[in-house]
């Protein structure tokens, strides 16, 4: 399956196979961030990302070919992010995955990006439904039931920022380059993490909802009462905020498992997906709440937790195998809820 990724700032393309065994072998997967384009607005350009798509797309599939050693008739499908997204770039993706398709009689997969996060940790470890994930990225912020493919029922969600989104903004705040996740999770490791008393957003709360955007106004209203803000402050700004975000993700996680056992019963897994699932730190925090429900917990490395292509080919061969193949009218999503589904809508977009 050849997967292509074009949502946001990453054009990717990779070829993943599915074992007799069902395990997922990855043969080629290549990535190449937008970063240089985009950093000096400090974020993404929609614009500019769709037309570095366009530039980059047909190299990127030719070398993942080309490293997979496959020739385009060995293709079982292609597989391609069709949102929610950057519109430009989901329409650069979805378009030269159906121009594959058309041209060398292949089957299409028109897949949800979040769908693709969310199945990732099964291409690297055999797990089965249903489990807890925990889907922290650039736009989106969820407590999911991952039930089957297809099947997600949302426990809980970001009421304002997503998770990645608040590291971004407090990384500009501090003058860190774009994309801020990594530069805060390397400041921080240098930084005192009990300097700042920052909020712990939701603490306590009965419901599995997350909310970053008052951590956020924390950190720049303390940045506000600083003369200067020196090398070490940033570094115990960065620390303060990390371990804000880490105990009250921690505490939402723990109402959320709970409320997967009420209605499913014991989950497999929890299991973590999305860029921000790449920080060491909530790595460690994460297995403790794994621990102290009682399960384990499943990270896929961090080259698969931030976008890629690989994790649009497995989605698409989950779906393949499940006879779920889509045709030529294969519509590009801006918006595109996990859940659309769901017996349960969630309140909150996020
Ligand atoms: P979405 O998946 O919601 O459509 P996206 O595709 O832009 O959004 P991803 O590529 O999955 O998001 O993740 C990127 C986000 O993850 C960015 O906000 C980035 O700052 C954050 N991130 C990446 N690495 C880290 C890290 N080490 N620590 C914290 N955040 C990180
Ligand atoms: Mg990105
Ligand atoms: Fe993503």
């Amino acid at each position: 399956m050849l997967g292509i990724e074009t949502t946001c700032d990453e054009t990717a393309a990779a070829v993943v196979a599915r074992d007799s065994d069902g395990k997922g072998r990855i043969l080629s997967n290549v990535v190449r961030s937008q970063t240089d384009e985009h950093a000096l607005y400090g974020g993404v350009v929609p614009e500019i990302a769709a037309r570095a798509h366009v530039d980059m797309l047909d190299h990127l599939i030719d070398a993942a070919m080309r490293e997979a050693g496959l020739d385009y008739a060995a293709l079982g499908g292609v597989a391609a992010a069709a949102g929610p997204g950057l519109i430009g770039g989901v329409i650069v993706g979805l378009t030269t995955a159906k121009a594959i398709a058309l041209v060398h009689d292949t089957p299409l997969i028109a897949v949800n990006h979040l769908e693709a996060h969310a199945l990732t940790p099964r291409l690297t470890d055999a797990i089965d439904f249903p489990y807890c994930l925990f889907l922290a990225s650039g736009g989106h912020t969820q407590i999911v039931a991952v039930a089957g493919v297809g099947d997600y029922i949302r426990l809980g969600t970001t009421v304002d920022d997503a998770m990645g989104e608040a590291f971004d903004k407090v990384a500009k705040m501090l003058g860190l380059p774009y994309p801020g996740g990594p530069q805060v999770e390397q400041a921080a490791r240098n930084g005192d993490a009990a300097r700042f008393a920052f909020p712990r957003p939701m603490q306590g709360r009965s419901d599995a909802n997350f909310s970053l955007s008052g951590l956020k106004t924390a950190v720049r209203n303390e940045i506000g009462r600083m003369e200067s803000v020196g090398e070490q402050d940033t570094a115990d700004l960065c620390a303060s905020f990390q371990a804000a975000v880490l105990e009250s993700t921690a505490d939402r996680l723990r109402v959320g498992l709970d409320l997967f056992k009420q209605r499913f019963g014991a989950p497999t897994a929890l299991v973590a997906a999305g860029g921000v699932a790449a920080n060491q730190a909530i790595r460690g925090a994460l297995d403790d709440v794994a621990q102290a429900a009682g399960t384990r917990l499943i990270m896929p490395p961090p080259a698969l937790c931030t976008d890629n292509g690989a994790m649009i080919a497995w989605a698409g061969l989950e779906r393949l195998a499940l006879g779920l193949v889509d045709g030529m009218d294969a519509t590009p999503r801006a918006r595109w809820l996990l859940d659309a589904n769901a017996s349960v809508p969630g309140k909150f977009a996020n």
